[in-house]
């Protein structure tokens, strides 16, 4: 988020920079006296306050743009972003001030004025004045009915409080300006369905939330809890074979998310009484990703559910050494051993195989932020970017049969 909010502030110093070199010339009217811009290239601050805030030290940044400020007070961009900064070290109230009295100034451009005012609904959001974020971000909108960062920010604001039609109809805006050029525009569509169809289902409105959440898949195939949710209500409403169809359809859209459906399938194919499909099913996953652990885990449930626990112990070894601090493979490997009268023979095996694994924990990470989870989310806390978290893999340990040859 910091960060996200630093490279705002130089982009949009840059932004004003461009305007302020090609649009405005050198010099500029104000208040009846010309302000010569190049004097602020003839000190230091400017440039070194710019250094200090790519370099993430606020305090520094703060301190040379104020000195560049003595120079020139009427400079607006570096007013701007001396307000950024007191947002970012939590003095709303002080961003605020600043920004609010760039607003007074009566010869902004509209393109200024839309960016004083994103500035501004940016600090009432961190303040967390929703109603004036909103307001201002609308406001910004009026001005500048193109402008991505105040959509987005809106976007967010109506997310945080769980309003997600608003969302929706703020994202489709953002997708029509973007005309196709960001792949995540859709996926974020998808999402967002996901949720209505959600508060659809929890309204009591199970045939509108099925056709939202199929609305879901059909604008981005990648929305895993869409396929998830309407298989569920399927099957609520008594149609299993439907719900087997759309998980089995995730399976065939999003591989690696497979073994969200594993329990959903394995119980379904059994209620259907054909148990063997779900066997069928792990066995051309292992096929298609040798490197999977998760099919090899759930057929070795599946045979020790159904009595055949050394088969199972074979599985749980061959998905070991692709997930080796997977704490689930151990459990079931030693229910799997206790159901096997602790054969001695087959715990060395297990103990040579696990002797060079690293543990450690919370395996999910967010791509964009680095915010580290034990459960896999779909939205980030920290950083609140949609499917952005991915399981970090270890190198894999010794091949089975290269320590079956120890
Ligand atoms: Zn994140």
């Amino acid at each position: 988020m910091t960060t996200e909010l630093y490279l705002l502030a130089v982009l949009l110093a840059l932004l004003l920079g461009l305007v302020v070199g090609k649009g405005w010339e050198r010099y500029k009217l104000r208040d009846g006296r010309w302000i010569d811009r190049r004097r602020l290239r003839d000190t230091p601050h400017y440039m070194l306050g710019l250094n200090f805030l790519v370099d993430n030290q606020v305090d520094q940044a703060i301190e040379e743009l104020t000195q560049a400020t003595s120079t020139d007070a009427d400079a607006l961009e570096i007013q701007m972003i001396l307000g950024n900064l007191y947002r970012e070290k939590g003095q709303v109230g002080r961003a605020v001030n600043v920004h609010q009295a760039l607003l007074q100034r009566p010869d902004l451009t509209k393109l200024e004025h839309a960016y004083v005012l994103l500035c501004l609904g940016l600090d009432f959001r961190h303040g967390g004045f929703v109603d004036r974020a909103l307001e201002a971000f609308q406001e910004v909108l009026e001005l500048d009915p193109r402008n991505r960062y105040a959509l987005v920010h809106l976007q967010k604001l109506h997310e945080d409080q769980q309003q997600w039609t608003d969302a929706l109809r703020v994202r489709e805006q953002i997708a029509k300006i973007d005309a196709g050029r960001r792949p995540d525009d859709q996926q974020i569509l998808g999402f967002l369905r996901n949720e209505i169809g959600s508060a659809q289902q929890r309204a009591g409105d199970s045939t509108g939330a099925a056709r939202t959440f199929a609305d879901a898949i059909d604008v981005d195939a990648r929305t895993v809890p869409a396929y998830l949710n309407l298989g569920d209500v399927r099957e609520r409403q008594g149609n299993l074979p439907g719900a087997v169809e759309v998980w089995e359809r995730l399976i065939d859209a999003v591989p690696g998310r497979a073994h969200f459906v594993f329990d959903r399938l394995e119980l379904a194919y059994r209620t259907l009484g054909t148990p063997q499909r779900f066997v069928g099913l792990c066995e051309r996953l292992i096929e298609r990703d040798p490197q999977g652990w998760r099919p090899h885990l759930a057929l070795a449930r599946h045979l020790s559910a159904a009595g055949q626990h050394r088969a199972a112990f074979d599985r749980l070894l061959e998905a070991l050494p692709h997930h080796p601090h997977g704490l689930a493979i151990h459990q079931e490997i030693w229910e799997t051993l206790t159901a096997l009268g602790f054969d001695a023979a087959l715990i060395r095996r297990y103990v040579e195989l696990t002797r060079e694994a690293v543990f450690y924990l919370d395996p999910h990470v967010c791509r964009r932020c680095r915010y580290r989870t034990a459960e896999p989310l779909w939205q980030c806390p920290q950083c609140h970017e949609w499917n952005t978290f991915v399981e970090e893999r270890m190198a894999p340990a010794k091949e089975p049969a290269a320590v079956d040859a120890m």
